[in-house]
Parts: C-alpha cells; structure tokens; sequence
C-alpha cells in the first residue's frame, strides 16, 4: 500500500504497523494528507473545542542531566529558583480568573519538593476547582500515591525516546526502565497519563520514531505532548542541527491517527521555531494549549530551550492573544476540564 491508502486506512481502523509508520514518516508527498486526516480525526472524536491547561512553572532546580535541557545542575548560566506555597496558590487563583480549569505544575526534579511540602500545595488548589496535572519527574510509587491521594488528576511524563541506547545516553545516570515504571505506577494508581518524545534528537533513528508511536498506543496514554528538540546553547547539545517543525508534526498527527480520541497539546517548542507553530498543529490533530501563567523572573529562568515562546509576555495578555488567534481559525474556547473521555467510533 502506498501512503495514501494507508492514511485513508488509518482513519477507520486506527491501526498501523511498524513498518507502515516508517513508510509514512519518510515520504514526505504524504505530509499535506496526513495533516488533513488528523485535522478530520480530532474533529470527529474531540470536536473543535480547544482546551487549556494554565502552566505554573514552579522551579527550575533540578538533580538531572538531561543533555538537551537548560534546566540540567551542570547549566550555571541561568538563575536558579524555586516559587514558594504561597506564590504557587497564588498563580493558581489567577488562573481561575483568567478562566482556566486545569493547572499543570511543571518543574526539575528538585528534591525540596518532598511529599509533605507538595500535598498541602495539591489539596489547596483542588479546593478551587481546577482539575490539577503534576509534570515534576520521577518519583517513588508512594509519592505518586500521595500526590494521587490529595487531589491530582494527571500526570505528564514524556518518555522522551523509547529507544532506551539514546535515552540513556541523553539522560546520564537516569535508567530507562524506571522511566517506564513510573509511568505503569502512574497508570496503575489511576491518573490521566500524559507522555511524550522529543522528535530531532542528535541520532535519533527515523525508526525509533515509529517505534515511540506504538509504545503510545500501547501505554494507552490519555494524552501525548512532543515538539521538536532545540539546541540549548548551555547544555552539551548545542551544536546539533537546527530544529524543523515538520517532522515533529508529522508524529504528532499519526498519533491522532492511532490513538484518536486522546488528548494532543499543540506545544510551546512548535510555537519558538515557526510564528503560529501552535496554530499549525491545531489543525494537524491537536487540541489543546498549555499557556502558560508563571510571572516575572521565574517565567524568564524557566529556560528549558532558548527563545521559548511567549517567555517575554504577561499572562493576561498571553490569553488575550490566544483567544483572538484561536477565533481566527474558528475554534472555541472549552470551558469544561476536557479531561479524556475515551470514545468508539461516533
Ligand atoms: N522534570 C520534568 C519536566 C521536564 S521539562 C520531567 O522530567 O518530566 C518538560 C519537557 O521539556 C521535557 O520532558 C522535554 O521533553 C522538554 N525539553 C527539555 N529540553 C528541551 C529542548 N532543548 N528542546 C525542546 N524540548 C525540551
């Protein structure tokens, strides 16, 4: 089968084999399809309603490595912080005025931020009515249960790469099975899972993408986040190519072929490398947004990649700016959590 029937293939059955992703991913003639095909998928199974996650980013300390990210210990070029309790509640309540249902709390791994000092954090923002997604590494299987226990719904950890030789060697010190343990706990103890790859990685074989594409299916992941890698100037990595955006879209929209009801954030990577990445992909098969609603000095240090976009913004303005460029390609705004509602075929 050429690429063609099998795109038209995929959005009926939902399946496609290794090899057949491998065949997509590398013809290039099928990208225009492609996209419209997820587009026509996210609209059958989620509907045109945009959901958005407000983004508190809450430290830039971590305990990691990780070659490609700024927020790696070995990084002394940016300044390190670490957001009190009280500035955390404080971001959240902003972000139910500004209208947002969920709260993502992203950080390093920064060990400060131990079971005792998280759960009263987790708790309060529950009380609040937001639907609360944690996105802080990983963890043990009892401060996953803790975190669970107070209150959070979600939990965003992206694999990376499933090829484990590369993982390991981008995340020194890091073992690729506890990455997969965490996320089974994560799925065992009842949370949404959110997981994801970095697509542009310094030897990433086109192969191990397609692999990265089956272990999404087979995680049953309720949502999936990936962007393209870009060079960090202060990290090990900065000399590798210049990022591009289509191959990330490329896998962004064959896993709303594969998994079509899911959640699929349009990311902040594809935003920094093309103006209206975010856009592009909304109309390749995502749908959502995570903006983001850290302020001041944090929202600058929180430097996982240069140029992030938006990091010069404020927040109010940032939704602002959203809601109008949203109305420009006729989608809406959700106002409900958006959480994954699993569906056959409507
Ligand atoms: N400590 C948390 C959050 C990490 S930051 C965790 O480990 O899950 C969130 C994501 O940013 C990472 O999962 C990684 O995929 C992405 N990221 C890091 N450095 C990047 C870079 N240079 N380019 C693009 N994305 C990057």
């Amino acid at each position: 089968m050429n690429s063609t029937e099998l795109i038209a293939r995929a959005e009926k059955t939902h399946l496609l084999t290794e090899e057949e992703l491998l065949h997509i991913l590398t013809d290039a003639q099928a990208d225009s399809l492609l996209f419209a095909t997820a587009d026509r998928v996210r609209k059958k199974y989620v509907g045109d309603e945009v959901h958005l996650r407000a983004l508190i980013e809450f430290t830039n300390i971590c305990k990691n490595q990780c070659l490609y990210c700024g927020l790696q210990y070995q990084n002394n070029k940016i300044k390190r912080y670490r957001l009190s309790g009280t500035e955390i509640i404080s971001l959240a309540k902003k972000a139910v005025q500004y209208g947002y249902k969920t709260a993502v709390l992203q950080g390093g791994e920064d060990p400060f931020f131990t079971v005792d000092i998280l759960v009263p954090i987790i708790r309060q923002i529950k009380k609040m009515g937001l639907a609360l997604t944690l996105s802080i590494g990983e963890r043990t299987t009892a401060d996953y249960r803790a975190f669970k226990e107070a209150g959070a719904d979600r939990f965003l950890l992206r694999i990376e790469t499933t090829d484990k030789a590369l993982y390991e060697k981008y995340n020194p010190g890091m073992i690729f099975e506890n990455r997969l343990r965490c996320l089974h706990d994560l799925k065992n103890l009842g949370y949404e899972v959110g997981t994801g790859i970095l697509v542009g990685l310094p030897g990433q074989p086109v192969e191990s993408l397609a692999k990265d594409l089956l272990f999404f299916k087979e995680l049953d992941a309720d949502m999936i986040g990936l962007g393209p890698f870009i060079p960090n100037p202060d990290t090990p990595l900065k000399d590798a190519p210049a990022p591009q955006l289509t191959p990330a879209l490329k896998v962004m929209a064959l896993t709303r072929l594969l998994l079509p009801d899911i959640n699929i954030p349009a990311t902040t990577a594809m935003e920094t490398i093309e103006p209206d990445g975010r856009l592009r992909a909304l109309q390749s098969g995502a749908n959502v947004v995570m903006p983001n609603v850290t302020e001041g000095d944090a929202r600058k240090n929180y430097a996982l990649y240069p140029g992030k976009a938006c990091a010069g913004e404020d927040p109010a303005k940032c939704r602002r700016c959203l809601a109008s460029k949203l109305a420009l390609i006729g989608r809406p705004i959700s106002t409900g959590y958006g959480f994954h509602r699993k569906k056959q075929s409507p």
